[in-house]
C-alpha cells in the first residue's frame, strides 16, 4: 500500500519543476477526427451520447423549452423571449456536439436537424450582422450596454459551433452568419472605437479558432485586444447595477494576475484564450501569468476530483484551501474547462503535469456530470451528499448538459500530440489513430483496459515507410512503478523529460511498446490547511477517485479507515456498467468503494469521498 499526500505534496513530489518547460513548444494535438475510440470504457459513452444524450438535448432545446422558438420569434421580429438572456448559447453548444458526433458517426437525421436549426438561426440575424435573440426580442436599442448580458459569449459559442459544423459537413451557412456577427462587433469595438469587456469570456478563444480556420489575422488581433481591455475599468455595470470586476476577471490587467479569482468557468475560458494567444503572439507575459494562476488553482483551490470553484455564491473561487465537501460547487462546466485549459498548457510547454490535471478533471469532475445512461446531468458536483443531491434532466441554466454534449464526442482530441521530433501519448484510451507525417501515413493502435488496468500496448499498425521519431509516453503522476518493453525487450534507461519517457528509434510496421503501470489502491491525505479534511483520507486507484455510497454501506455513518485497513480491488462487470470495486477491511468492518463518477446512479442515499481515518 502506498501512502501519499494530496494537494501540494502529492503533486510536487512527483512532478518535475517548471524550470525545464520549453515555452512555446509547439505541439499540435491530433484531431479527434483521426482517432477511432475502441475501448470498453469510453466507446459505450460515445454510443449513448448519440442514442440518448443528443436526443435529450434536442428535445429540451426545441420542445420542452423555447430556445429554438426564440430564434423563430427573432426572425419574425414579434413574440416574447423565453428563458434566460444567454439561452442561445445552449443551442450553439448542442449544435457543436452534433457536429462533433457527425465527424466520426455520420447520421443524416441528426444532420437534418442541425440544418433546420441553422436555417432558423440565420433568419434571426439582423441586417447589420447582430445576432442575439434576447435583445432582438426585448429591445435592440439596449444592445451593447451591459457587459453582463453575454452577447459576445453567445457569439463565441456560435463561432465554435459554426467551425465544428463546417469541418463536419463542409456547409458554411452558420460560419458565414458567425463571420458577419464578428464583422459587426469589430465595426463597433476595437482600437480607436468603443472599449468593451465581455462579462463572460468565450469570444476570445472562439476568435482564435476562427483565425486558425481562416488564417485571417484580424480575428486574432481582435481576440488579443479584448484580452488586453481587461483591468482598466472599461467594464460596464452588471445586472444589479453593480460592477464586480473580480467576478469577471476584470480587476487588473490579465498579465499581472497572481491568483485565480471570481467565476470559475469564466476564468477557465479566459485562461484558454490567454494560452492560445500566448502561443500565437509569443507573449511571455501571458505565459508567466498563466504559470502563476495554474499553481494557485492546482495547489490551493482544486478538489481531488479536479473540480474547481468551491462556492455557490459566485460559482467560483474563494480563499486558498477553502474546499468544503457537502457544499462544494464544482460546476461540471468548470471541470470541462480544466480539460480545455490544461490541454493548451501542455501544447505550450510539453509538460506532463498539465495532462495529469486534465486526466484528473476528465475522469472524475467532468465524467460525474452525466449519468451512466447518458440522460441526466449534474450542474453541481459535491464531494459528499446527505442523499438529497441528484442529476436532473435539464436546468434553467443549461450550460452543463450542453457542455457535456460537446465535450464527450471530442475527447479523442486529448490522447495524442505531434511535434517536430515526437509523437506524444498523453491519455490511455483504446483507439486507432492515423497520423500523417510528411506523407508517411502512420497508424497506431492502442489497446488497454484503462482506467481499470495499467497495461497499455501501442502497436505500429501500418507505416508507409519507417519512421524516425521519438515516442513520448506520459508517466502519470499517480504511477510510481512501471515497466516498458519495446518489441518484448525490457529497457530501463530511457530518458525522462517533463513527465514523459522518451523512446527514440526508427519505427517499423509491427513494432510494439508495452507499458505496464502498477495500479495499487492509494490512500490520499489532504493538505492540512483544508480544514474539512483533517482526520480524513480519500481513496484513489489509477486516475479514479473513489467514494462510498450508502446503498453499498448500510453502516455509512460509522465507517472508519485506519492504518490497518486491508484493501482489495476486483472488477465487477454487472455493477454500474462494469467497474472496479475497492474493498477496505478493518477489523470486522468492510467498506465498499465505487468510482466517484458513478455515484447517484442507483437508489438514493448518502455519499462521501473523504472518509474518517484512525492512525
Ligand atoms: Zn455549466
Amino acid at each position: 500500500m502506498i501512502l501519499s499526500q494530496f494537494s501540494i505534496l502529492l503533486f510536487l513530489s512527483f512532478q518535475v519543476s517548471n524550470k525545464d518547460d520549453r515555452f512555446f513548444e509547439t505541439i499540435t494535438p491530433v484531431d479527434f477526427s483521426h482517432v477511432r475510440i475502441t475501448d470498453n470504457f469510453w466507446s459505450p459513452r460515445l454510443k449513448s451520447h448519440v442514442t440518448t444524450t443528443l436526443p435529450v438535448c434536442i428535445d429540451q432545446i426545441e420542445y420542452k423549452t423555447g430556445r429554438i422558438r426564440n430564434f423563430e420569434n427573432a426572425a419574425k421580429g414579434t413574440g416574447k423571449h423565453s428563458g434566460i438572456y444567454f439561452d442561445d448559447s445552449d443551442v450553439y453548444k448542442a449544435l457543436e456536439g452534433i457536429a462533433y458526433s457527425l465527424i466520426n458517426n455520420p447520421n443524416p437525421e441528426l444532420e437534418k436537424k442541425a440544418d433546420e436549426w441553422i436555417d432558423k438561426i440565420a433568419s434571426a440575424q439582423q441586417p447589420d450582422g447582430y445576432i442575439n435573440t434576447f435583445y432582438t426580442l426585448t429591445g435592440l436599442d439596449k444592445r451593447w450596454t451591459n457587459m453582463d448580458k453575454h452577447e459576445m459569449y453567445c457569439a463565441g459559442h456560435m463561432i465554435e459551433a459554426a467551425i465544428a459544423y463546417y469541418k463536419a459537413t463542409g456547409k458554411r451557412k452558420l460560419l458565414d452568419v458567425s463571420i458577419k456577427m464578428v464583422e459587426h462587433m469589430m465595426s463597433i469595438f476595437g482600437p480607436g472605437k468603443r472599449h468593451w469587456v465581455p462579462g463572460h469570456e468565450e469570444i476570445e478563444l472562439a476568435l482564435v479558432k476562427l483565425y486558425r480556420l481562416s488564417n485571417n489575422k484580424k480575428y486574432l488581433d481582435f481576440a488579443y485586444w479584448l484580452l488586453e481591455e481587461r483591468g482598466h475599468g472599461y467594464g460596464s455595470k452588471g445586472d444589479e447595477g453593480v460592477w464586480n470586476p473580480v467576478y469577471y476577471q476584470d480587476d487588473k490587467p490579465i498579465r499581472t494576475m497572481t491568483e485565480v479569482k471570481g467565476h470559475s468557468v469564466r476564468a477557465m475560458y479566459l485562461f484558454c484564450a490567454m494560452a492560445d494567444v500566448a502561443a500565437l503572439k509569443q507573449d511571455t507575459g501571458y505565459v508567466a501569468a498563466l504559470d502563476r494562476v495554474w499553481d494557485d488553482v492546482v495547489l490551493r483551490k482544486m478538489y481531488i476530483t479536479g473540480g474547481i470553484g468551491s462556492s455557490r455564491h459566485n460559482e467560483g473561487f474563494t480563499e486558498p484551501y477553502d474546499l468544503p465537501n457537502y457544499d462544494a460547487y464544482c460546476e461540471t462546466c468548470a471541470s470541462v474547462g480544466m480539460v480545455f485549459w490544461n490541454s493548451r498548457m501542455f501544447q505550450l510547454t510539453g509538460n506532463a503535469k498539465y495532462i495529469d490535471i486534465l486526466e484528473r478533471s476528465m475522469f472524475n469532475g467532468a465524467l460525474a456530470g452525466i449519468s451512466l445512461k447518458g440522460d441526466l446531468f449534474f450542474y453541481v458536483n459535491p464531494l459528499a451528499s446527505y442523499g438529497d443531491h441528484h442529476r436532473q434532466e435539464w436546468y434553467g441554466t443549461a450550460c452543463c448538459p450542453s457542455q457535456i454534449s460537446r465535450f464527450l464526442p471530442s475527447i479523442g482530441n486529448y490522447i495524442y500530440g505531434t511535434s517536430e521530433n515526437a509523437i506524444w501519448v498523453n491519455l490511455f484510451i483504446g483507439n486507432t489513430v492515423e497520423i500523417n507525417e510528411d506523407d508517411n501515413k502512420v497508424v497506431i493502435q492502442q489497446v488497454t483496459d484503462y482506467p481499470w488496468e495499467g497495461r497499455v500496448t501501442l502497436k505500429m499498425e501500418s507505416l508507409s515507410r519507417p519512421l524516425k521519431k521519438e515516442i513520448r509516453l506520459r508517466i502519470p503522476a499517480w504511477c510510481k512503478h512501471y515497466e516498458i518493453l519495446v518489441n518484448g525487450e525490457k529497457h530501463e534507461n530511457y530518458p525522462i523529460e517533463m513527465g514523459y519517457v522518451v523512446i527514440g528509434k526508427k519505427w517499423r510496421e509491427g513494432d510494439e511498446i508495452s507499458f505496464l503501470m502498477d495500479m495499487p489502491v492509494e490512500i490520499v491525505e489532504a493538505d492540512p490547511r483544508v480544514k474539512e479534511n483533517i482526520g480524513k483520507r480519500a481513496i484513489q486507484r489509477g486516475p479514479l477517485v473513489y467514494c462510498i455510497e450508502e446503498v453499498d454501506n448500510p453502516e455509512f455513518d460509522d465507517l472508519v479507515l485506519s492504518s490497518d485497513s486491508k484493501f482489495s480491488s476486483s472488477f465487477n462487470d454487472s455493477l454500474l456498467n462494469g467497474i472496479t470495486v475497492i474493498e477496505a477491511v478493518t477489523n470486522n468492518q468492510t467498506i465498499k468503494l465505487i468510482p466517484y463518477y458513478a455515484w447517484d446512479n442507483r437508489e438514493q442515499g448518502q455519499m462521501k469521498v473523504w472518509l474518517n481515518y484512525r492512525e
